[in-house]
């Protein structure tokens, strides 16, 4: 299929732009060379990894090592590295398809392998010169080479550009000399590559540097942390006491470190929601298996509501998960292959490709790292008391969950950013904002329509549904933004609610149009499952949306203008047929219970 510009939306317009179900990409599109790509990472997953789980839990770092290697000679680890350097230059689809069923048996192999392929590889691909990616990104993409990111200081976490790390240039001008001490170092026990992100002189942002690990240049380790979870992967602290690095390992140019940093994280975000989604179908399937098997009061528990409920939100989760994630990953995809195609380089092309996509990034980190949390979290319960217990898996996908919340940057950090990049686009004029807040503003002024709409048509409500959510977005941040002007972020409850209203409509969106599509060439009766679950993700997301929405109206609105939005919102959020949730967790969890597991990827 040929890409066109108009086709797809520029990062951030899903709020005020239609999107045609036609238009998304979803797991069902994948082509036989992406699913055999697929069936040859999850028989790695299970043979190299799944069967050795305990090893991974008894903190066997040579082992995580050891699977990086294999990983490498299957060319796992080249997959998004330019064929140039000696990668298989796949698209963006294919390497989040990779980085999703990699990641399913253990954190600690996760965390390893998006470290090195992401963050670790990535700035090199992205801003390297000719010569840097000549000399490190073959050596990186087969795994005779691995590398890390340090970017986090003791002083420096999430505001990632005050770090004191200094680079001072030599008098003979050949090289820089690096001193400061990195924290929370993923990959540093077995890396031979750093990437490391120091300050020049007084510059306001910092630099960044390719930095070889050789213990007699002044690079020494910190112990492995003790972590809650991911127990295998090697997290340490990293000093450098004047570390020599030649001045042409500098990464792009001096000050550029920051947006370095900041770029590689987009794609780290989002790959890092692809990381989570195999983890949920695996949890989800080992607690179907586990609640079929599992008999108390005569009965298997997977015939008690309680139970039911559990693993139809589960479910629904991934499934709506996997929408989102694979949708942005083809706009990423399809925004680099135009760009290229207008005369950018593939790296330029990349780079802007993904930058476009920044808020879709955030939000899918958030909001699947909290979906795998409860996920595993609902695991532990359905396995009862033996879900407590290390003997089972859940107990430590539990705890290798909850880092995904915290690194990439923390879900704070990514709620703030998504709502914050999408008024600086509007700003900037990249998103037309303005506009349709306006007419927002004009239709609460008006009289609603008492006209009942046919909602005939599958999904046809959760449609109109969504547009209205918009609204109620539009709303809230657009009279936020009206109120506060530049002092919006000091207003960060509020910036939290207006962000999780954001993160509904997109995965609420996402699931809408992948079920159409699905529904459209393979029949409705083929999805009603997948119906169900779009149907069960709507009803819960408008019920988020108008808590939040109310919180925000509240807090900043008073009187009339308060009494006209809280009116805005019930018409906006109104069902006219409200769905039976009891009925649609039923149905789902009884399809689950069915096939013994998640079959809907
Ligand atoms: C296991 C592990 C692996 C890691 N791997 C790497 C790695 O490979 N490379 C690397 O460079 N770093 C890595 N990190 C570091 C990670 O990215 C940071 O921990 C993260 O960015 C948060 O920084 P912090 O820990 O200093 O927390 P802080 O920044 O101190 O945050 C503490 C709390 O305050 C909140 N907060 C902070 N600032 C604000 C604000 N402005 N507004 C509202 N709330 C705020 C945060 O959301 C959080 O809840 C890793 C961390 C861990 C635990």
């Amino acid at each position: 299929m040929e890409t066109k510009e108009k086709d797809i939306l520029r990062g951030g317009q899903f709020l005020v732009k239609e999107t045609k179900c036609e238009d998304v990409f979803t797991l069902e599109d994948l082509n036989e060379e992406q699913k055999m790509m697929r069936e040859s990472t999850k028989e790695f997953v299970d043979r190299e990894l799944w069967a050795h789980w305990e090893r991974f839990e008894k903190k066997d770092y040579a082992y995580t090592e050891e699977c990086m290697k294999k990983a490498g000679e299957l060319g796992l680890l080249s997959v998004a590295v330019p064929e140039a350097y000696g990668g298989m230059g796949m698209g963006f689809v294919s390497t989040m398809l990779v980085c999703d069923y990699i990641s399913g048996a253990t954190g600690s192999f996760s965390t390893a392998f998006g470290a090195h392929t992401g963050i670790g590889t990535l700035p090199i691909t992205l801003y390297g010169t000719e010569e840097q990616k000549q000399k490190y990104v073959p050596r990186l993409a087969t795994g005779e080479w691995f590398g890390a990111y340090c970017l986090t200081e003791p002083g420096a976490g999430s505001d990632a550009n005050s770090g004191k790390t200094k680079a001072v240039l030599s008098d003979d001008g050949k090289y820089y000399s690096i001193t400061g001490q990195k924290m929370w170092i993923s990959n540093a026990g077995f890396c031979n590559l750093f990437i490391v992100f120091a300050r020049i002189e007084n510059d306001k942002n910092i630099t960044g540097f390719i930095v070889e690990n050789d213990p007699g240049n002044g690079i020494s380790l910190g112990d492995e942390e003790k972590k809650l979870g991911i127990h295998s992967s090697s997290t340490r602290q990293v000093f450098f006491s004047e570390t020599k690095v030649p001045v042409e390992n500098m990464l792009s140019e001096r000050g550029n470190g920051f947006k370095i940093a900041m770029n590689a994280l987009n794609v780290g975000r989002i790959k890092l929601a692809a990381a989570c989604l195999e983890a949920q179908r695996r949890v989800i399937n080992e607690a179907t298996k586990y609640a079929n098997e599992r008999v108390q009061f005569k009965t298997p528990i997977i015939n008690f509501g309680a139970i039911k409920a559990k693993i139809a939100d589960m479910a629904t989760n991934a499934y709506v998960d996997e929408a989102a994630c694979y949708r942005a990953a083809k706009n990423i995809e399809d925004r680099i292959v135009i760009r290229e195609a207008n005369g950018n380089s593939h790296q330029e092309a990349e780079l802007k490709g993904v930058e476009e996509y920044a808020i879709e990034c955030s939000i899918l980190k958030v909001a699947v790292s909290e979906h795998v949390q409860h996920t595993t979290d609902e695991g532990i319960q359905i396995f009862g008391g033996m879900g407590f217990s290390a003997d089972t898996p859940m107990e430590s996908a539990w705890r290798d969950a909850r880092i995904s919340r915290i690194y990439e940057g923390t879900n704070e950090i990514n709620r703030m950013l998504s709502v914050g990049m999408l008024v600086k686009k509007a700003m900037k004029g990249h998103v037309d904002l303005l506009g349709p807040a306006t007419a927002v503003g004009e239709e609460l002024l008006g009289i609603p329509s008492f006209d009942i709409p046919d909602y005939s048509e599958l999904l046809s409500e959760e449609k109109d549904l969504l547009i209205r959510l918009k609204k109620v977005f539009l709303m809230v941040a657009g009279s936020a933004v009206q109120k506060f002007g530049p002092d919006l972020e000091k207003h960060q409850m509020l910036l939290m609610a207006a962000s999780d209203i954001l993160i509904q409509i997109y995965m609420a969106e996402s699931a809408i149009l992948r079920t159409e599509k699905n529904a459209k060439r393979f029949g409705e009766g083929a999805q009603a499952t997948q119906i169900a679950m779009t149907k069960l993700y709507l009803y819960r997301a408008v019920d988020i949306i108008q808590q939040k929405a109310k919180e925000g109206i509240v807090s900043f609105a008073e009187g009339d203008e308060q009494r006209m939005m809280l009116m805005g919102l019930k018409r906006f959020t109104k069902y006219t047929n409200q769905p039976n949730v009891v009925k649609l967790r039923t149905q789902i969890a009884d399809k689950v219970a069915a096939d013994n597991g998640y079959t809907f990827d």
